[in-house]
């Protein structure tokens, strides 16, 4: 509730100087003047942010290393990895499925962007990474520069691998089994104390966004995007709120709310901070010691959720990808939006976990079905407030896997 509280504080406190510092009429001086001092206010919380940023960033890398390892070993034997393993990725490809499928009937009934007849806006575009290379970069040439640069999928394969020798060595390492538990208990006692400045850093990062100049002329981005965003919200809010609550009631049998509610503090943060990567210690903690997940299951599918596990993502670039469409004039065949339905389900894989990374692999979806790269600049404006609520949506469906994983390998 503290981080709740800090976010509506948040929330007053910045509409209030908007409505203060910003000016009515359009004069352009007058304008760039309250930008300017708009701007002055904001920057003690960036500052505020950046650190709470920091701190989680900071605990990320060994937090996974070390749970992944102990997740690992409290196993038991390497059948059960494999079980749940197998189970993780099933969850995980059929409900970012189901959540492109989802995207795309909603962008079809709200039809946002029918009628703009934009052209494309040329200029220089982003390069996403091929789908390929994803794939391949897994493997990591140098463990230490992926450690340095917190490449997470490389850092989860060595941490997995690594678990796996100890599994199978059991005894004959029993040493290095036990300095693992208890670097693991110590950096879940560093996490403990970073998750105390959550209330103050989510509303520092808040109040940066909803300050942020470039969001100075809200009303003339709704009025334009305006239907294309809420195509995004509602069908995010769908999957959120209505499609993963019954995947979990159904497996688990238990209350959705109350799962809602106990993952709380990890949404607040998710949409705070807009990483999935970030948010994670939060979300362990969440799931393991709020919501009763089993952490040996958790410490496997959640690092690997904030990964690849993106329904959010997916379900924004099909929107995206239609809405853009749509703008430019273009009428997508039912064959083009299979297209979409497979590549934006592997291009949301191929988003790291880390603010806008799904507006850079959406460029995959468009090339795809024939669009070009440069129109992703049509949606840029808003892209930042889009990605702070996909990113509680693929935070809480990590969150969900975890649960559903845990019941399937029969436990509770
Ligand atoms: N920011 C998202 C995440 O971390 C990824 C995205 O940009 O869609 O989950």
């Amino acid at each position: 509730w503290q981080i709740a509280l800090g976010l509506v504080v948040a929330f007053i406190f910045s509409v209030i100087v908007r409505q203060v510092v910003l000016p009515t009429d359009a004069d352009p001086e007058a304008m760039s003047a309250a930008l300017a001092l708009m701007d002055s206010i904001r920057q003690p919380f960036v500052f505020v942010g950046e650190v709470f940023i920091r701190l989680l960033k900071l605990i990320v890398v060994p937090l996974i290393i070390l749970s992944v390892m102990s997740g690992i070993q409290s196993m038991g034997d390497a059948s059960k990895l494999g079980k749940v393993g197998l189970r993780t990725m099933v969850y995980y490809m059929a409900t970012t499925f189901l959540a492109v499928c989802l995207g795309l009937l909603v962008v079809n009934v709200v039809q946002p962007g029918v009628g703009l007849n934009l052209s494309d806006p040329g200029g220089e575009t982003l390069v996403p990474k091929p789908l390929l290379h994803v794939f391949r970069d897994i493997i990591p040439p140098n463990l230490f520069e992926a450690l340095a640069s917190g490449d997470m999928l490389p850092i989860i394969f060595v941490s997995v691998v690594a678990g796996l020798a100890m599994l199978v060595l059991g005894e004959a390492v029993k040493e290095v089994r036990v300095v693992v538990d208890q670097l693991n208990v110590l950096i879940m006692k560093i996490t403990d104390w970073v998750m105390l400045t959550s209330p103050v850093g989510v509303a520092a990062l808040f109040v940066q966004t909803l300050l942020d100049p470039k969001l100075a002329d809200l009303p003339s981005f709704f009025e334009s995007l305006g239907s294309y965003m809420f195509a995004v919200v509602a069908g995010l809010g769908l999957h959120g709120f209505v499609v993963l609550p019954i995947i979990y009631f159904v497996v688990t049998k238990r209350s959705p709310l109350a799962f809602l509610k106990a993952m709380v503090p990890a949404l607040l943060t998710a949409f705070s901070t807009a990483s999935s990567s970030a948010t994670y210690p939060v979300t362990r903690e969440c799931v393991t010691d709020r919501a009763g997940v089993k952490e040996d299951v958790a410490d496997f599918v959640l690092p690997l959720g904030a990964t690849i596990n993106m329904d959010g993502t997916a379900l924004y670039e099909a929107v995206a990808v239609v809405f853009i469409a749509n703008a430019l004039g273009v009428d997508l065949s039912f064959g083009a939006q299979v297209i979409v339905v497979v590549t934006a389900t592997l291009a949301a894989i191929g988003a790291a976990g880390v603010p806008s990374a799904g507006l850079v692999t959406m460029i995959i979806v468009l090339e795809a079905v024939g669009l070009p790269a440069s129109a992703y600049a049509l949606v840029v404006a808003v892209d930042r407030i889009l990605d702070m609520c996909r990113t509680t949506i693929n935070v809480f469906g990590d969150s969900i896997g975890a649960a559903v994983v845990s019941k399937w390998v029969g436990e509770d």
